[in-house]
């Protein structure tokens, strides 16, 4: 409309034999001014936008960038609830008066939409997991948005006699993680206290916890147990891992210095991630996709929760030392980048 009106302008300046003048010297059309100062901000699961106002308007929209979607108001705000979550949005508003419209403001900064939960999974940041066969505390701490989507379960100790990851489970609940971080990250120290206290592999009924699983176990393993979930850590442990619920799984183990993962998609993407972070050997291909041990708490969560699992062996415990601080930043790393990851393999495109 404006380059219309300016045509016409400068026509009848021609057809006058005036000299072309320049367009700033052209007297401006009568037209809103675009609003100004677009911003953009979450409220829950909603995206609040706001604007200062246009002299003369008396109502406004706003487009989505990507998405395209509209939000008319007649206010200086507008909410949009039905953008899908875990992607970046910028905003342009235009205001009317009922005849004309503006040109667009220029776009908000850039804000991304966080998927998040109505409810914390557990209230507190601090949850007592259970009690062992002697009958030791196991404890889980949060760290994080307790209403983030995104939920990292790191499990420091099963084998009592594989101190390491006690150690970078130490570290990462010294890490600062801010309270609104698009990840909730769940710390176990150990889930074998009993083991522990003895520094012995088995838990005080001399049983391999990660023998005793249910939907593999096997009465022929090397001390599996009795029955399949036959030990009290076990059963804690698989009534945690149900309501948590994790979207990815870290377990730490002693000596091999190497990472495994049950043979899913998902697991061979972070078994990769994880290897390179804390500096380990990969291996060559998806690991356990031909051959496994019965009972494992790898195979168990994989078939009973959405998390991808994956078992970080360690150095032997004279050469683990550099690897601590690594394998505690790459826990908090990993959590950051499963928090980024928008892809359909993350099964979290909206909410
Ligand atoms: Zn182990």
């Amino acid at each position: 409309m404006k380059s219309v009106v300016l045509t016409g302008v400068l026509l009848s300046m021609v057809v006058a034999g005036a000299a072309p003048v320049a367009a700033d010297e052209v007297p401006a059309p009568a037209v809103l001014p675009a609003p100004t100062n677009v911003t953009g901000m979450q409220s829950g699961t909603s995206l609040i936008v706001s604007w200062e106002p246009s002299a003369g308007a008396t109502s406004y929209t706003v487009s989505a960038d990507p998405s395209g979607q509209t939000c008319t108001s007649a206010t200086t705000t507008c909410v949009f609830d039905a953008l899908p979550a875990r992607a970046r949005y910028s905003f342009t508003v235009t205001a009317t008066d009922g005849v004309t419209v503006s040109d667009p403001s220029s776009p908000s900064p850039t804000i991304r939409l966080r998927a998040l939960l109505a409810e914390p999974i557990f209230p507190t940041a601090k949850v007592l997991v259970g009690r062992s066969a002697q009958g030791r505390k196991i404890w889980a701490l949060r760290q994080g948005n307790p209403l983030a989507v995104t939920v990292l379960l790191s499990v420091g100790q099963m084998h009592g006699s594989e101190p390491a990851g006690l150690r970078v489970t130490d570290r990462v609940r010294n890490a600062p993680i801010p309270d609104d971080a698009d990840y909730q990250l769940w710390t176990i120290r150990t889930m074998n206290p009993d083991g522990a206290a003895r520094g012995d592999r088995y838990n005080a009924r001399g049983v391999d916890l990660n023998r005793n699983f249910p939907g593999t176990w096997s009465a022929r393993q090397y001390r599996s147990g009795r029955a399949a979930g036959s030990e009290p850590e076990t059963r804690v442990m698989m009534r945690f891992i149900q309501r948590l619920q994790p979207t990815g799984t870290l377990s730490f183990h002693q000596p091999w210095n190497t990472v495994l993962s049950v043979c899913d998609q998902r697991s061979a993407f972070w078994v990769r991630r994880a290897a390179v972070l804390i500096g380990l050997k990969q291996p060559g291909r998806p690991s356990n996709c031909g051959s496994w041990y019965p009972g494992t708490m790898s195979r168990w969560t994989a078939r009973n929760t959405g998390s991808w699992f994956v078992t970080v062996e360690l150095a032997p415990n004279g050469r683990v030392g550099p690897q601590i601080p690594r394998a505690a930043r790459a826990v908090v790393k990993v959590a950051e980048e499963m928090a980024e990851d928008s892809g359909p393999a993350m099964g979290l495109g909206t909410n």
